[in-house]
């Protein structure tokens, strides 16, 4: 199948170490058990019902990484499945992330998403919302969210000199961040970036996990 084929092409891309999340949103979940089969375990989805709608039907050692804008009141539904949400924009959200994983006692990783395109309709943190929540006396009050790292997107641009800079810029996020407040936190280890048409410049640029879908499930 040229999908699976797709697959190996980019993994032998990839160096080792770095993850590789397939962005399976809008496939069917024949497609993903195809993947599946050929040894993928990592999922990325962007919404909410459908992750939700597809998780129970595929086998139960994948890894469903959530990626999309997650609405405060959705948190709910993708607590008890989710093995990473890669975008935690605000305080509030993380706060409520906290919440639903206390209730059914399940610690939730996530990521910081922060905001690094020049675009405004993308979501993400800056460095002073960051630093702000993580000072906070009511953060490690939060038992139940597990901050693993960050997660960015880069300007949809052909301009490979401003996504690198983009991607540069959030290594050095990163790197504050885990200077300053993740000193001791072994598992604050993920550099989240790098989309079909910027993953080689994110790899470069040191990203630790890449999300990608179309190039994999483009046909030929
Ligand atoms: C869709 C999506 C991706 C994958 O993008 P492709 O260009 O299809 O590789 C990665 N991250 C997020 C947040 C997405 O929504």
């Amino acid at each position: 199948m040229i999908i699976q084929m797709n697959l190996q092409n980019l993994i032998h891309e990839i160096p080792t170490g770095v993850k590789l999340v397939v962005v399976s949103k809008t496939q069917p979940v024949q497609t993903i058990r195809a993947l599946y089969d050929s040894g993928q375990r990592m999922f990325g989805e962007n919404k909410v019902q459908e992750l939700v709608a597809k998780q129970p039907q595929l086998p139960g050692d994948i890894e469903w990484h959530f990626i999309g804008h997650l609405q405060r009141n959705k948190v709910k539904f993708i607590a008890p499945v989710t093995s990473l949400i890669h975008s935690i924009d605000s305080f509030k959200l993380l706060k409520d992330v906290n919440k639903e994983a206390e209730k059914i006692c399940r610690k939730v990783n996530c990521l910081l998403q922060f905001h690094i395109a020049s675009e405004e309709t993308k979501f993400g943190l800056d460095w002073e919302e960051a630093v702000s929540m993580l000072a906070s006396p009511e953060y490690p009050e939060l038992k139940f969210v597990n901050i693993c790292g960050v997660m960015g997107m880069a300007t949809f641009t052909e301009n490979q000199e401003r996504v690198r800079q983009e991607f540069s810029h959030l290594h050095t996020v990163f790197q504050r961040l885990k200077e300053t407040y993740f000193k001791e936190s072994p598992d604050f280890k993920e550099l989240s970036m790098g989309m079909t048409n910027d993953y080689l410049v994110a790899i470069e640029e040191g990203s630790t996990m890449l999300r990608i879908g179309s190039m994999i499930f483009r046909p030929g």
